[in-house]
Protein backbone atom coordinates (compact mmCIF):
# COMPACT_ATOMS: atom_id res chain seq x y z
CA UNK A 1 0.00 0.00 0.00
CA UNK A 2 1.44 3.20 -1.03
CA UNK A 3 1.59 6.15 1.49
CA UNK A 4 -0.28 9.02 0.41
CA UNK A 5 0.55 12.78 1.83
CA UNK A 6 -2.68 12.35 3.84
CA UNK A 7 -5.66 10.10 4.63
CA UNK A 8 -8.91 11.32 5.86
CA UNK A 9 -10.38 10.21 9.41
CA UNK A 10 -13.48 8.39 9.75
CA UNK A 11 -15.75 7.51 12.27
CA UNK A 12 -16.14 3.75 12.75
CA UNK A 13 -19.15 2.74 10.21
CA UNK A 14 -21.85 2.53 12.63
CA UNK A 15 -21.17 5.30 14.76
CA UNK A 16 -22.14 7.10 11.22
CA UNK A 17 -25.09 4.98 11.08
CA UNK A 18 -26.87 5.74 14.22
CA UNK A 19 -26.08 9.35 13.27
CA UNK A 20 -27.92 9.52 10.15
CA UNK A 21 -30.79 7.07 11.47
CA UNK A 22 -32.82 9.66 12.26
CA UNK A 23 -33.08 11.14 8.72
CA UNK A 24 -35.04 8.29 7.75
CA UNK A 25 -37.40 9.25 9.89
CA UNK A 26 -37.94 12.90 8.92
CA UNK A 27 -36.83 12.83 5.47
CA UNK A 28 -35.02 16.29 5.89
CA UNK A 29 -32.05 15.58 3.62
CA UNK A 30 -30.50 19.65 3.14
CA UNK A 31 -31.53 23.29 3.79
CA UNK A 32 -30.46 24.01 7.49
CA UNK A 33 -31.93 20.36 9.01
CA UNK A 34 -31.52 19.18 12.50
CA UNK A 35 -28.02 17.54 12.19
CA UNK A 36 -26.95 20.94 10.32
CA UNK A 37 -28.65 23.29 13.50
CA UNK A 38 -26.76 20.64 15.59
CA UNK A 39 -23.06 20.91 14.15
CA UNK A 40 -23.26 24.62 14.32
CA UNK A 41 -23.85 24.60 18.13
CA UNK A 42 -20.95 21.91 18.67
CA UNK A 43 -18.89 24.45 16.92
CA UNK A 44 -19.53 27.53 18.40
CA UNK A 45 -18.09 25.85 20.83
CA UNK A 46 -15.89 23.85 19.93
CA UNK A 47 -13.85 27.64 18.64
CA UNK A 48 -14.93 29.60 21.09
CA UNK A 49 -16.74 31.92 18.56
CA UNK A 50 -20.43 33.65 18.90
CA UNK A 51 -21.09 32.82 15.44
CA UNK A 52 -20.79 29.96 13.13
CA UNK A 53 -22.34 29.82 9.27
CA UNK A 54 -22.15 26.76 7.81
CA UNK A 55 -21.56 26.08 4.20
CA UNK A 56 -20.62 23.38 1.15
CA UNK A 57 -16.94 23.87 1.19
CA UNK A 58 -14.06 26.51 2.28
CA UNK A 59 -14.16 28.13 -0.94
CA UNK A 60 -17.68 29.26 -0.56
CA UNK A 61 -17.36 30.39 2.72
CA UNK A 62 -14.28 32.76 1.18
CA UNK A 63 -16.86 34.27 -1.40
CA UNK A 64 -19.88 34.85 0.47
CA UNK A 65 -17.47 36.61 3.55
CA UNK A 66 -16.66 38.83 0.90
CA UNK A 67 -19.62 39.63 -0.09
CA UNK A 68 -21.02 39.95 2.93
CA UNK A 69 -18.85 42.70 3.70
CA UNK A 70 -20.12 44.34 0.41
CA UNK A 71 -16.35 44.56 -0.48
CA UNK A 72 -15.06 46.38 -3.96
CA UNK A 73 -11.73 47.14 -5.72
CA UNK A 74 -8.54 45.38 -4.49
CA UNK A 75 -7.63 43.05 -1.53
CA UNK A 76 -4.49 42.57 -0.26
CA UNK A 77 -3.74 38.92 -0.22
CA UNK A 78 -1.19 36.02 -0.26
CA UNK A 79 0.29 33.70 -3.52
CA UNK A 80 1.50 31.49 -1.30
CA UNK A 81 -2.02 29.65 -0.72
CA UNK A 82 -4.42 27.43 -2.20
CA UNK A 83 -6.45 28.71 -5.40
CA UNK A 84 -9.26 28.95 -3.63
CA UNK A 85 -8.21 32.07 -1.85
CA UNK A 86 -7.17 34.18 -5.53
CA UNK A 87 -10.27 32.71 -6.92
CA UNK A 88 -12.57 33.99 -4.41
CA UNK A 89 -11.53 37.46 -5.04
CA UNK A 90 -11.26 37.28 -8.70
CA UNK A 91 -14.76 35.39 -9.12
CA UNK A 92 -16.86 38.06 -6.68
CA UNK A 93 -15.31 40.70 -8.95
CA UNK A 94 -12.39 41.80 -6.88
CA UNK A 95 -8.72 42.32 -7.75
CA UNK A 96 -6.35 40.43 -5.52
CA UNK A 97 -2.87 42.69 -4.75
CA UNK A 98 0.06 40.25 -3.53
CA UNK A 99 1.88 41.00 -0.34
CA UNK A 100 5.27 38.82 0.04
CA UNK A 101 5.80 36.40 2.86
CA UNK A 102 7.27 36.09 5.93
CA UNK A 103 10.31 33.49 5.58
CA UNK A 104 9.83 31.95 8.98
CA UNK A 105 6.09 31.02 9.15
CA UNK A 106 5.21 31.58 5.49
CA UNK A 107 2.02 34.01 6.34
CA UNK A 108 2.04 37.33 5.32
CA UNK A 109 5.23 39.62 5.59
CA UNK A 110 2.99 42.40 7.77
CA UNK A 111 5.87 44.83 6.98
CA UNK A 112 5.03 45.04 3.19
CA UNK A 113 0.98 45.51 3.91
CA UNK A 114 0.80 49.53 3.86
CA UNK A 115 2.74 49.99 0.84
CA UNK A 116 0.38 47.99 -1.09
CA UNK A 117 -2.70 50.36 0.36
CA UNK A 118 -4.50 52.23 -2.86
CA UNK A 119 -7.41 53.97 -2.56
CA UNK A 120 -9.34 51.08 -3.98
CA UNK A 121 -7.93 48.76 -1.15
CA UNK A 122 -11.37 47.46 0.80
CA UNK A 123 -9.91 44.46 2.87
CA UNK A 124 -6.77 42.13 3.72
CA UNK A 125 -7.24 38.53 3.23
CA UNK A 126 -4.51 36.38 5.17
CA UNK A 127 -4.04 33.19 5.51
CA UNK A 128 -2.79 30.91 8.64
CA UNK A 129 -0.55 28.86 6.43
CA UNK A 130 -0.04 25.13 7.84
CA UNK A 131 -1.84 26.20 10.83
CA UNK A 132 0.71 29.07 11.17
CA UNK A 133 -1.07 32.33 12.86
CA UNK A 134 -0.81 35.51 11.12
CA UNK A 135 0.79 38.43 12.82
CA UNK A 136 -3.09 38.85 13.76
CA UNK A 137 -1.89 42.42 16.00
CA UNK A 138 -0.43 44.24 13.42
CA UNK A 139 -2.54 42.95 10.80
CA UNK A 140 -5.64 44.59 12.66
CA UNK A 141 -3.60 47.32 13.96
CA UNK A 142 -2.99 48.19 10.16
CA UNK A 143 -6.75 47.34 9.27
CA UNK A 144 -8.60 49.98 12.02
CA UNK A 145 -5.21 52.25 10.76
CA UNK A 146 -6.38 52.30 7.28
CA UNK A 147 -10.45 51.33 7.47
CA UNK A 148 -10.12 48.20 5.60
CA UNK A 149 -11.84 44.52 7.08
CA UNK A 150 -9.79 41.62 7.05
CA UNK A 151 -10.76 38.13 6.57
CA UNK A 152 -8.79 35.15 7.33
CA UNK A 153 -8.49 32.18 5.69
CA UNK A 154 -8.07 29.70 8.23
CA UNK A 155 -8.53 26.42 6.28
CA UNK A 156 -5.48 25.28 7.52
CA UNK A 157 -6.35 26.21 11.59
CA UNK A 158 -9.22 24.39 12.81
CA UNK A 159 -9.43 24.31 16.64
CA UNK A 160 -6.17 26.03 16.86
CA UNK A 161 -5.85 29.29 19.86
CA UNK A 162 -3.33 31.98 19.99
CA UNK A 163 -2.66 32.47 23.91
CA UNK A 164 -5.86 30.58 24.56
CA UNK A 165 -8.36 32.70 22.44
CA UNK A 166 -9.87 30.71 19.38
CA UNK A 167 -8.40 31.21 16.43
CA UNK A 168 -11.89 32.12 14.87
CA UNK A 169 -12.15 35.23 16.87
CA UNK A 170 -9.73 37.39 14.44
CA UNK A 171 -10.16 40.22 11.84
CA UNK A 172 -14.39 40.27 10.47
CA UNK A 173 -14.70 36.52 9.57
CA UNK A 174 -12.32 33.86 9.23
CA UNK A 175 -13.46 31.10 6.76
CA UNK A 176 -12.20 27.24 7.43
CA UNK A 177 -12.68 24.01 5.43
CA UNK A 178 -14.20 21.09 5.90
CA UNK A 179 -12.57 18.89 2.91
CA UNK A 180 -12.45 15.69 3.04
CA UNK A 181 -8.30 16.41 3.27
CA UNK A 182 -8.64 19.03 6.45
CA UNK A 183 -7.80 18.55 9.97
CA UNK A 184 -11.40 18.08 10.81
CA UNK A 185 -13.84 17.60 7.74
CA UNK A 186 -17.22 17.34 6.87
CA UNK A 187 -16.70 15.58 3.54
CA UNK A 188 -17.21 18.52 1.26
CA UNK A 189 -17.91 21.55 3.78
CA UNK A 190 -16.96 24.92 5.37
CA UNK A 191 -17.63 27.72 7.84
CA UNK A 192 -17.70 31.24 7.96
CA UNK A 193 -16.73 32.50 11.63
CA UNK A 194 -17.17 35.58 13.08
CA UNK A 195 -18.29 37.92 15.98
CA UNK A 196 -20.41 40.43 14.82
CA UNK A 197 -23.91 39.45 14.81
CA UNK A 198 -25.20 41.59 12.25
CA UNK A 199 -23.46 39.76 9.76
CA UNK A 200 -24.99 36.85 10.63
CA UNK A 201 -28.51 37.47 8.60
CA UNK A 202 -26.44 38.28 5.45
CA UNK A 203 -24.15 35.56 5.97
CA UNK A 204 -27.17 32.88 5.93
CA UNK A 205 -29.48 34.45 3.38
CA UNK A 206 -25.93 34.43 0.49
CA UNK A 207 -25.45 30.37 1.31
CA UNK A 208 -29.71 29.98 0.12
CA UNK A 209 -30.26 32.28 -2.89
CA UNK A 210 -31.49 35.28 -1.02
CA UNK A 211 -34.36 33.89 0.52
CA UNK A 212 -35.88 35.46 3.54
CA UNK A 213 -38.89 34.17 3.35
CA UNK A 214 -41.49 32.45 0.38
CA UNK A 215 -41.94 35.95 -1.31
CA UNK A 216 -38.84 38.07 -0.10
CA UNK A 217 -35.45 37.83 -1.77
CA UNK A 218 -33.03 39.86 -0.05
CA UNK A 219 -29.31 38.97 -1.63
CA UNK A 220 -27.92 37.62 -5.00
CA UNK A 221 -27.41 34.97 -2.91
CA UNK A 222 -26.33 31.33 -4.83
CA UNK A 223 -26.38 27.63 -3.37
CA UNK A 224 -24.24 26.94 -0.66
CA UNK A 225 -25.80 24.91 2.09
CA UNK A 226 -24.70 21.90 4.21
CA UNK A 227 -26.47 18.79 3.75
CA UNK A 228 -27.53 16.89 6.56
CA UNK A 229 -25.06 13.45 5.59
CA UNK A 230 -22.19 16.00 5.79
CA UNK A 231 -23.94 17.80 8.97
CA UNK A 232 -23.28 14.33 10.46
CA UNK A 233 -19.99 12.83 9.24
CA UNK A 234 -18.89 16.04 10.96
CA UNK A 235 -20.81 15.62 14.22
CA UNK A 236 -19.18 12.14 14.12
CA UNK A 237 -15.41 13.16 13.41
CA UNK A 238 -15.71 15.86 16.06
CA UNK A 239 -16.07 13.71 19.08
CA UNK A 240 -12.74 12.00 17.91
CA UNK A 241 -10.56 15.21 17.14
CA UNK A 242 -8.71 15.82 19.66
CA UNK A 243 -7.71 12.08 20.19
CA UNK A 244 -6.68 12.36 16.22
CA UNK A 245 -5.18 15.76 16.99
CA UNK A 246 -2.97 14.09 19.71
CA UNK A 247 -1.90 11.44 17.45
CA UNK A 248 -0.63 13.62 14.37
CA UNK A 249 1.37 15.60 17.58
CA UNK A 250 3.49 11.94 17.92
CA UNK A 251 4.08 12.23 14.30
CA UNK A 252 5.03 15.88 14.50
CA UNK A 253 7.18 15.26 17.40
CA UNK A 254 8.61 12.10 15.46
CA UNK A 255 9.44 14.25 12.26
CA UNK A 256 11.51 16.82 14.04
CA UNK A 257 13.34 14.31 16.21
CA UNK A 258 14.62 12.87 13.04
CA UNK A 259 15.19 16.18 11.10
CA UNK A 260 15.78 18.74 13.49
CA UNK A 261 19.11 20.72 12.87
CA UNK A 262 19.91 18.92 9.32
CA UNK A 263 21.64 21.39 7.47
CA UNK A 264 19.82 22.76 4.14
CA UNK A 265 16.81 21.42 5.73
CA UNK A 266 14.19 24.12 7.48
CA UNK A 267 11.14 22.93 9.29
CA UNK A 268 7.88 24.38 10.46
CA UNK A 269 8.52 25.88 13.75
CA UNK A 270 4.95 26.21 16.42
CA UNK A 271 5.28 29.30 18.39
CA UNK A 272 4.87 28.48 22.10
CA UNK A 273 1.65 30.62 21.90
CA UNK A 274 -0.04 28.69 20.05
CA UNK A 275 -2.17 24.84 20.53
CA UNK A 276 -1.45 23.68 16.76
CA UNK A 277 -3.53 21.15 15.04
CA UNK A 278 -0.27 19.58 13.37
CA UNK A 279 -2.37 19.77 10.12
CA UNK A 280 0.97 19.47 7.74
CA UNK A 281 4.79 18.50 7.99
CA UNK A 282 6.09 21.23 5.24
CA UNK A 283 10.01 21.13 5.34
CA UNK A 284 11.76 24.05 2.91
CA UNK A 285 14.79 22.21 1.12
CA UNK A 286 17.44 25.05 0.67
CA UNK A 287 20.37 24.56 -1.49
CA UNK A 288 22.83 23.32 1.32
CA UNK A 289 21.14 20.33 0.97
CA UNK A 290 22.22 17.63 -0.72
CA UNK A 291 19.20 16.69 -2.93
CA UNK A 292 16.84 19.64 -4.00
CA UNK A 293 13.17 19.53 -3.40
CA UNK A 294 11.92 17.53 -6.74
CA UNK A 295 15.11 15.30 -6.37
CA UNK A 296 13.18 14.19 -2.83
CA UNK A 297 9.97 14.47 -4.13
CA UNK A 298 10.81 11.79 -7.03
CA UNK A 299 12.88 9.50 -4.76
CA UNK A 300 10.08 9.22 -1.73
CA UNK A 301 7.54 8.38 -5.08
CA UNK A 302 9.97 5.56 -6.23
CA UNK A 303 9.19 3.98 -2.63
CA UNK A 304 5.68 4.28 -2.77
CA UNK A 305 5.30 7.54 -0.36
CA UNK A 306 3.39 10.43 -1.90
CA UNK A 307 4.88 14.44 -0.51
CA UNK A 308 3.06 17.75 -2.19
CA UNK A 309 4.18 20.87 -3.55
CA UNK A 310 2.36 22.42 -1.75
CA UNK A 311 2.29 25.35 -2.32
CA UNK A 312 3.82 25.09 -5.81
CA UNK A 313 3.30 26.59 -8.23
CA UNK A 314 1.96 30.16 -6.47
CA UNK A 315 -1.33 31.38 -7.44
CA UNK A 316 0.07 34.43 -9.23
CA UNK A 317 1.77 31.81 -11.56
CA UNK A 318 -0.98 30.37 -12.75
CA UNK A 319 -1.86 29.76 -16.46
CA UNK A 320 -4.81 32.06 -15.54
CA UNK A 321 -3.23 34.88 -13.75
CA UNK A 322 0.52 35.03 -15.01
CA UNK A 323 -0.21 37.80 -17.52
CA UNK A 324 -1.30 39.59 -14.96
CA UNK A 325 0.83 39.49 -11.88
CA UNK A 326 4.55 39.73 -11.43
CA UNK A 327 6.12 36.71 -9.08
CA UNK A 328 9.32 38.54 -8.35
CA UNK A 329 7.38 40.92 -6.87
CA UNK A 330 6.60 38.21 -3.95
CA UNK A 331 10.55 36.95 -4.22
CA UNK A 332 10.43 35.05 -0.72
CA UNK A 333 7.07 33.67 -1.86
CA UNK A 334 8.41 32.79 -5.33
CA UNK A 335 11.74 31.09 -3.29
CA UNK A 336 10.19 29.16 -0.51
CA UNK A 337 7.39 27.97 -3.65
CA UNK A 338 10.24 26.30 -5.54
CA UNK A 339 11.99 24.61 -2.18
CA UNK A 340 8.66 23.15 -0.15
CA UNK A 341 7.41 19.86 0.15
CA UNK A 342 4.77 18.79 2.51
CA UNK A 343 5.40 14.77 4.18
CA UNK A 344 2.72 12.54 4.55
CA UNK A 345 0.74 13.43 7.38
CA UNK A 346 -2.19 11.73 9.43
CA UNK A 347 -3.00 10.68 12.32
CA UNK A 348 -2.92 7.01 11.79
CA UNK A 349 0.53 7.33 9.97
CA UNK A 350 2.28 4.85 12.02
CA UNK A 351 5.83 6.14 13.11
CA UNK A 352 8.00 3.48 11.80
CA UNK A 353 6.62 4.66 8.64
CA UNK A 354 8.12 8.66 9.44
CA UNK A 355 11.45 6.73 10.22
CA UNK A 356 11.33 5.17 7.06
CA UNK A 357 10.28 8.74 5.02
CA UNK A 358 13.03 10.59 7.22
CA UNK A 359 15.75 7.30 5.83
CA UNK A 360 14.80 7.84 2.32
CA UNK A 361 15.16 11.58 2.42
CA UNK A 362 18.66 11.38 4.57
CA UNK A 363 20.56 8.35 2.85
CA UNK A 364 22.96 9.90 1.31
C1 LIG B 1 -8.75 23.62 1.47
C2 LIG B 1 -8.48 25.08 1.32
C3 LIG B 1 -9.45 25.98 0.83
C4 LIG B 1 -10.74 25.55 0.18
O1 LIG B 1 -11.55 24.76 0.92
P1 LIG B 1 -12.60 23.75 0.23
O2 LIG B 1 -13.38 23.25 1.39
O3 LIG B 1 -11.82 22.70 -0.47
O4 LIG B 1 -13.44 24.56 -0.70
C5 LIG B 1 -9.16 27.34 0.85
N1 LIG B 1 -7.96 27.79 1.29
C6 LIG B 1 -7.00 26.97 1.73
C7 LIG B 1 -5.72 27.54 2.23
C8 LIG B 1 -7.22 25.58 1.74
O5 LIG B 1 -6.24 24.76 2.14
Amino acid sequence: MPTLVTRSSMPALDEYIEEIRSIWDTHWLTNMGTKHNELTEELQKYLGVPCVSLVVNGHMALENAIRALKLEGEIITTPFTFASTTHAIVRTGLTPVFCDIDPSDYTMDVSGIEALITDKTSAIMPVHVYGNICNVEEIQSIADRHGLKVIYDAAHAFGETLDGVGIGNFGDISCFSFHATKVFHTIEGGAAVFKDKSLADTLHYLRDFGILDEERIVETGGNAKMNEFCAAMGLCNLRHLDAEILKRKAVYERYTERLEGVKGLRLNKIRPEVKSNYAYFPIVVDTQFAKTRDEIQKLLAENGIYSRKYFYPLTSEFDCYRDKYNSNLTPVALDVSHKVLTLPMFADLALEEVDRICDIILQT
